[in-house]
């Protein structure tokens, strides 16, 4: 068995572990998921009187997005009277934990005092009808009566205090997104190449604008273009009469005209490696 072989089948062993590792894994959250987030009913003071059950329903809405519309009540009471009872109610159905003051009538009544009733069990059973869905919740006799008989909390004030909204938010788009507010008026104008009001100083011939307000030009002896050029072309698009840009460098024109001294030294000063050097005739 070669190195090669050997190698492979290790790896493809350690990829097989890890994929069944993962499926584990993911079994293993989906029963934790079903263990711990259970349904859960709660009890509360009805406003309807004897006859009215006030209760609460929670589940867990991502893994079961589905909407409950139906409760049914069992009491399961093999030892007492009667010995069972079943009351069915449906409500406005409801995709979010929800809360609900319904009246059960005469049987509900029939339940709380139901002889034997701390033995009995009381099953609730929650379903939607639209989705197929029902949930079944079990509680002894003598804890339901003791919470129902107890109950101080109304479902209005458990709306209040608890019930968060889950509806999501929505996201607001601001009218404009990427189009910034106009700037605000000035006297001041930008010197920018752009602005018509400065075009001049930024063209070609500016240095006889320039020149034309205060600087005196001059004229140069000699220009040269030092190693180093990196063919950027800003010396020829300033002065194209004395810099040509090839393909590898800067040459300087046979027949330059050397009396524009401003406008050499501007091509000078724009080159971004200063490579173009000239003598100035004093
Ligand atoms: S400006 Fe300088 S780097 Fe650019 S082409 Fe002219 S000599 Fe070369």
């Amino acid at each position: 068995m070669n190195t090669t072989f050997l190698a492979m089948s290790i790896s493809m062993l350690l990829g097989i572990g890890l994929l069944l590792g993962l499926g584990a894994l993911s079994i293993l959250s989906g029963a934790l998921n079903f263990l711990f987030v259970k349904p859960k009913i709660g009890i509360y003071k009805s406003q309807l009187g004897d006859k009215g059950f006030a209760f609460s329903f929670e589940w867990d809405q991502n893994a079961e997005p589905v909407k409950f519309d139906r409760i049914q009540i069992h009491l399961f009471n093999p030892f007492g009277l009667p010995a069972q009872l079943e009351i069915t109610r449906e409500f406005e159905a409801s995709s979010q934990d929800f809360v609900r003051d319904l009246d059960f009538g005469e049987k509900f009544v029939e339940i709380i005092n139901a002889k034997g009733i701390n033995d009995a069990t009381i099953e609730f059973h929650v379903s939607s009808s639209s989705d197929n869905v029902s949930h079944q919740i079990s509680i002894k006799g003598k804890a339901f009566i003791d919470k129902y008989k107890n109950a101080t909390m109304t479902i209005d004030e458990v709306r209040e205090n608890f019930m968060v909204s889950k509806v999501k938010p929505l996201f607001e788009i601001p009218e404009r997104t990427f189009i910034s507010p106009p700037l605000p008026k000035s006297s001041k104008a930008l010197k920018l190449a752009t602005n018509p009001e400065f075009a001049g100083q930024f063209s070609v011939g500016s240095t006889e604008a320039a020149g034309a307000s205060s600087v005196p030009n001059f004229s140069v002896s000699k220009v040269w273009i030092e190693p180093g050029c990196i063919v950027c072309d800003a010396c020829e698009a300033i002065f194209p009469e004395v810099f040509e840009v090839t393909d590898s460098t800067c040459i300087i024109r046979p027949g330059a005209p050397m009396d524009d001294g401003l406008r050499i030294q501007e091509s000078a000063e724009a080159c971004p490696v200063e490579v173009i050097k000239f003598t100035r005739i004093a």
